[in-house]
C-alpha cells in the first residue's frame, strides 16, 4: 500500500513510493472477431496495491493475464521491474522467451480457480516451482513453503492434498505458492469468485496481510469493502478499456462515468 494515497485502513506501505513496478501501454487483444482489449494502459508504483472492475466480459481478466503473457498481447508494451517485453511480434527469439519466463517469476498470479496439482499435497504444490523453476534445493524449498503455509495459516495442512482441503483453504495454498517465487508483484484472478460467500473472508484476511507487508498486488475483483480497505487506486474497465480510475473514494463513492454508477449499483 501506498501511504501518498489514502486507503481507508490507512496501513503505511513499507515500500517506497513512486518506483515503477510494473507498466502496460497500449495493450490491444482480439480473439478471433471480438476485440476484447482496446488500448489498455496502467502503471504500478511498487507497494501499490490496484484493484480492477468492471461488468463481467470487459476484459479484466484477459488484461492481468496479458500482463504476465498467459495471453500474448496483439500490440503494446509490457515491462515489470526492469523487464520490457514488445508485444506483437510475429516472431519468437529466445531472447523474447526467457524474458517472458523471468518475467512470469517476477509477477506471479492466483487464479479464480486456484490451479492446485490435485495429485500434491499443500507443502509439494508450494515448493515444486521453486524446486523446478528457480532450481532451490528441497531442504530450502520446504523451509520456506513451511513458512509460507504458515503465513496463510495452514501450517497443519502441509500433508493434504487439495480435495481435502475448503475452497478458502485451497486459494491460500494459492497465495502461499505465488509467494514462494518470490515474487514482486502478485496479481489476483477474481480470487474469492468460485468461493462461497462464507469463506471470501479468509482469503481477503491473507490478502490484506499480503498487502500490509508492502507486496505490490493488481487484484480483480467486485470486493468493493476489500477495495475501499485496501486498494490504493480503484481502475474501472468496460467494454476493453479503462473507463476511469482513481482513489478508492473517488470511484468508490463518487464515480464520474455512468458505466461505474450503474456497476456499483449492481455489486454493492
Ligand atoms: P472479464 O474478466 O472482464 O469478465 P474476460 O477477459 O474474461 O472478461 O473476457 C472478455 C471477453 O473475451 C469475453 O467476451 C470472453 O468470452 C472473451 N474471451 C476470453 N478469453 C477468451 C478465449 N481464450 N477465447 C475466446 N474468447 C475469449
Amino acid at each position: 500500500m501506498n501511504s501518498q494515497n489514502s486507503n481507508l485502513a490507512g496501513v503505511p506501505h513499507t515500500h517506497p513510493a513512486g518506483v515503477c513496478q510494473i507498466r502496460a501501454e497500449n495493450i490491444h487483444k482480439r480473439f478471433g472477431n471480438l476485440e476484447v482489449l482496446k488500448g489498455v494502459s496502467l502503471t504500478v508504483n511498487k507497494g501499490e496495491v490496484v484493484v480492477i472492475m468492471g461488468p463481467s466480459g470487459s476484459g479484466k481478466t484477459t488484461f492481468i493475464r496479458c500482463l504476465n503473457f498467459l495471453e500474448e498481447p496483439d500490440q503494446g508494451q509490457v515491462m515489470v521491474c526492469n523487464l520490457d517485453v514488445a508485444c506483437g511480434l510475429r516472431v519468437a527469439s529466445r531472447e523474447r522467451s526467457s524474458k517472458i519466463r523471468q518475467l512470469r517469476v517476477k509477477a506471479a498470479m492466483v487464479f479464480q480457480s486456484f490451479n492446485l496439482y490435485p495429485h500434491m499435497t499443500a507443502l509439494g504444490n508450494v515448493i515444486e516451482g521453486p524446486i523446478q523453476v528457480l532450481g532451490m534445493r528441497r531442504d530450502e524449498a520446504v523451509k520456506s513453503g513451511e513458512q509460507l503455509l504458515a503465513k496463510v495459516g495452514l501450517a497443519d495442512k502441509r500433508d493434504e492434498h487439495p480435495s481435502r482441503l475448503s475452497g478458502g483453504q485451497k486459494q491460500r495454498v494459492a497465495i502461499a505458492r505465488a509467494l514462494a517465487m518470490n515474487p514482486e508483484v502478485v496479481l489476483f484472478d477474481e480470487p474469492t469468485s468460485a468461493l462461497d460467500p462464507e469463506l471470501h473472508e479468509e482469503v481477503l484476511q491473507t490478502m490484506r496481510q499480503l498487502a500490509g507487508d508492502g507486496m505490490t498486488m493488481i487484484v480483480v475483483t467486485h470486493e468493493v469493502k476489500f477495495a475501499h480497505e485496501v486498494a490504493d487506486r480503484v481502475v474501472f474497465m468496460a467494454d476493453g478499456v479503462v473507463v476511469e480510475e482513481g482513489l478508492p473514494q473517488e470511484i468508490l463513492v463518487n464515480p464520474q462515468h455512468p458505466r461505474t454508477r450503474s456497476f456499483l449499483r449492481l455489486v454493492d
